[in-house]
């Protein structure tokens, strides 16, 4: 295939590089990677060594001696040259993050896309890694603070966004002075490889050192935990699951550490009365359906008022019905398969759960087989009557699977409903209703770190802060003010005068 060419990747691929240079490890056994579109082999990757990841981090720790060094506006110079690259090659790593994942080629694009906007922001920050000036209550004093860069800072990533996850991290930890190591998700491995080779033209074009951006992929339970147990890492994001982050949230903090957890979600949409059905409706099939439900925001409850509960249930059966189904490369098609044949059975099992408590399902729900799927994991995506306190819908099933669930009298209903799951990451409602719009944006209104009025909740744009509260973990990547996570804060002041005054006016003569 004439995109895996263009990529640098072969039949067989090394798992472990510190930028410059690939590791040539290939004792601990082989990945396969298979696509989930069509259950062919694409190629298969060397995990890397518990002797690699010694090596990868003696580099990542000297490069991180001399990038802190360097001036921050020079950092974001060599992230402008990457986003250069990454336009570049936008089409053969969107369609390779399409084929690997199975997500459809304009989200592998816009994956792509998002990380070129990242650079772009990540390159004008890195002339505004500003701190304050405060006064001191001392005379002749100056007192400031000032961001310093960090370490070495690890990402850890999901397979859902194959690439996008890493450059939100690594592209901000970059112009911050941090040197970066990456572990991707052993199910998509090949879209991090290619965008490491990628990068590798920079690092040579720039005579960059060795370990400034390394990468590893190997197993969890032996590579990722001796990451997790490093001093020599102060700051590792995680993307993934709760149960995954809870775990690292754990031991990274154990040894005072600090994470970035970006976890799960089970986000919903009001609609209210007071809502365009025109415009709700392409939010929530978008939501609830692209990238076949597995994004961390997608819409998985849906909250209808009684008195709009019949007809946006039609609409939207309506709507499900006119999906096309299939190959994500074929533009035609709005949802592709789901990851492998795990999340099929999460799938069923979630379905099986909620007809159990009581939930009946309006549409869908079939896996599908036959000539056009080949041996891709493709369902139809479901629609679920159900009730909020079931415990299935309490959880996050990372599939397409929508529950419908119907609200009686005003919107601070609809709200607690929408705050009612341990997740709290994406939200959204649809009204055109100001008072309502503004009380679902009040202190009194969503717990989720996004919240969105006449939006869905899915599709970020990364000038703004990501991430959610409660079990979603609390972290922020991308936009806003996150870039303060991936440096440390320090507290100066000068005296400048003849005496010595003690701060809160403490006396002590000697
Ligand atoms: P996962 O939790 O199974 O894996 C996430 C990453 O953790 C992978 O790279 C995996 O290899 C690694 N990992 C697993 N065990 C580890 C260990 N012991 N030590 C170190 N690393 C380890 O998640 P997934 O199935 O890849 O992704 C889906 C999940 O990610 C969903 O829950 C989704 O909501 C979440 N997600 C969240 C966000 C967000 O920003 N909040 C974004 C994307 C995905």
């Amino acid at each position: 295939m004439e995109f895996l060419k263009q990529l640098g990747i072969k039949e067989k691929n090394y798992g472990c590089s510190t930028g410059q240079k690939w590791l040539e490890t290939s004792a601990e056994g082989e990945l396969k990677i298979y696509s989930p579109t069509n259950g062919k082999f694409i190629a298969s990757v060397y995990q890397c060594s518990e002797a690699d990841y010694e090596h990868i981090l003696e580099k990542g720790v000297d490069a991180f001696n001399y990038w802190r060094t360097v001036p921050a506006p020079k950092r974001g110079e060599i992230v402008r040259q990457i986003g250069l690259k990454l336009r570049e090659f936008k089409r053969p790593l969107g369609t390779l993050v399409s084929y690997e994942m199975g997500k459809s080629l304009q989200e592998g694009m816009g994956e792509v896309q998002e990380m070129i906007d990242i650079c772009d922001f990540a390159v004008g920050l890195s002339r505004q890694l500003y701190g304050h000036t405060m006064a001191s209550e001392r005379p002749m004093h100056r007192m400031y603070d000032q961001y310093h860069p960090l370490g070495v800072v690890a990402t850890i990533s999901a397979f859902n966004f194959p690439v996008a996850v890493w450059s939100w991290n690594a592209m901000l930890a970059t112009v911050c002075g941090d040197s970066n190591l990456w572990k991707p998700s052993s199910k998509v491995p090949l879209s991090a490889i290619a965008t490491q080779n990628i990068i590798a033209q920079v690092v040579k074009e720039n005579n960059l050192p060795e370990g400034l951006f390394n990468l590893i992929i190997g197993r969890g339970a032996t590579i990722g935990e001796k990451l997790l147990n490093d001093k020599r890492i102060p700051l590792i994001s995680v993307t993934g699951s709760t149960k995954v982050g809870r775990h690292a949230g754990e031991v990274v903090q154990r040894r005072f550490g600090r994470t970035i957890l970006e976890l799960g979600g089970n986000n919903a949409i009001i609609m209210t009365p007071d809502a365009d059905l025109k415009m709700a409706m392409p939010a929530v099939v978008f939501g609830a359906v692209g990238t076949a439900g597995q994004r961390c925001t997608s819409t998985r409850r849906l909250i209808v008022h009684e008195s709009i509960y019949d007809k946006v249930k039609d609409s939207l059966v309506k709507a499900y019905s006119g999906l096309k189904i299939g190959d994500p490369l074929n533009e035609k098609n709005h949802v592709g398969p789901l990851i492998d044949k795990y999340a099929v059975t999460a799938f069923q099992k979630a379905l099986k759960e909620v007809k159990e408590a009581g939930g009946k399902v309006i549409y869908g729900g079939e896996n599908l087989s036959g000539e056009s799927y080949g041996s891709g994991c493709y369902v139809q995506p479901a629609i679920v009557e159900a009730e909020n306190n079931y415990p299935i819908v309490q959880e996050e099933t990372f599939a397409p699977i929508l529950y419908l669930i119907k609200y009686r009298g005003t919107v601070t209903n609809a709200i607690a409903l929408q705050n009612g799951v341990v997740q709290g990451l994406s939200s959204s409602i649809f009204t055109n209703n100001m008072r309502e719009a503004e009380e679902f944006l009040s202190a009194a209104g969503s717990d989720c770190g996004i919240a969105n009025v006449n939006i869905g909740t899915s599709g970020a744009e990364i000038g703004g802060a990501f991430g959610g509260e409660k079990e979603t973990g609390g972290g922020r990547e991308s936009g806003s003010e996150a870039w303060k996570l991936y440096m440390r804060l320090q507290t100066n002041t000068i005296n400048y005068g003849t005496q010595l005054p003690l701060a809160q006016g403490i006396k002590f003569d000697i």
